[in-house]
């Protein structure tokens, strides 16, 4: 069970606030989007949820447990950023495997999941390569294989595929929504694109700076947008 809840969290740097109090329910399987134009705010709100930044106030919960204190590590989440952040000198292999050798775990449970994330990924032919060898959505599934060999609970996307090309866009847009068909995991994904968050998401969180506009389906936030802003990003007019 991995339903993650916001309540009430602010985030300031220094004296100027940046989220001014997000409550966001998110159910455990969902795949929940946060959309809205560069600076309002998204990536900071997936920071917190993944620990990398500290919540100025409000609690986050996930699996029902307030992780306001918890170390990322121990949060059982995982994260895909923009920037693959592959280690060149190493092999696709070692790169799926590093963290978990890493972290002590057991070699044969280690060669399991780094099969398993191969095979979900359809990229057990490069195994032997080397990011340099990859083409940018190989390497971007490399990426993806690194969250899924941790096994986690939630999934988090920080604007994925913003380097990719279009055709690689929408062809790795696909797969990520097959992931999460796959393994059935709670995904909260970030994107200023209002095409990913149509396609991908159960539910979009459109934000205007550090405000939660609205929450909802993709056809009811089409139909029925809750104000101008909301209209413009992604419904009809209002
Ligand atoms: P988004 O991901 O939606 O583009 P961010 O969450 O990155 O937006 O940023 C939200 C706001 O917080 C922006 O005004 C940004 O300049 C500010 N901000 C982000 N990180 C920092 C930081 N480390 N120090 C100061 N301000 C920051
Ligand atoms: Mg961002």
């Amino acid at each position: 069970m991995a339903a993650v809840t916001l309540t009430n969290v602010v985030k300031r740097f220094g004296l100027f606030e940046v989220v001014h109090g997000a409550n966001i329910d998110i159910a455990d399987g969902e795949f929940v989007v946060f959309v809205g134009p560069s600076g309002c705010g998204k990536s900071t709100l997936l920071r917190m949820v993944a620990g990398l930044e500290d919540i100025s106030g409000g609690k986050i919960a996930i699996g029902g447990k307030v992780v306001n204190d918890v170390e990322p590590a121990d949060r059982g989440i995982a994260m895909v950023f923009q920037s693959y952040a592959l280690y060149p000198h190493m092999t696709v292999e070692q790169n799926l495997s590093f963290g978990l050798r890493m972290n002590g775990n057991p070699k044969a449970d280690t060669e399991r999941r780094v099969k398993r994330a191969a095979e979900i990924l359809r990229i057990d032919e490069l195994m032997q390569r080397r990011p340099k060898q990859l083409s940018g959505g190989q390497r971007q599934r490399v990426a993806i294989g690194r969250a899924i060999v941790r096994e986690p609970q939630v999934f988090l996307f920080d604007e994925p595929l913003s380097n990719l090309d279009a055709e690689l866009r929408v062809q790795m847009r696909v797969e990520i929504a097959r992931l999460h068909k796959e393994l059935g995991v709670t995904m909260i994904y970030v994107t200023h694109d209002q095409t990913e968050a149509m396609t991908l998401a159960d539910r979009i969180v459109v934000l205007k700076a550090g405000n939660v506009e609205q929450i909802g389906a993709p056809l009811d936030l089409y139909d029925d947008p809750a104000n101008r802003f909301v209209a413009g990003f992604i419904g009809s007019p209002k």
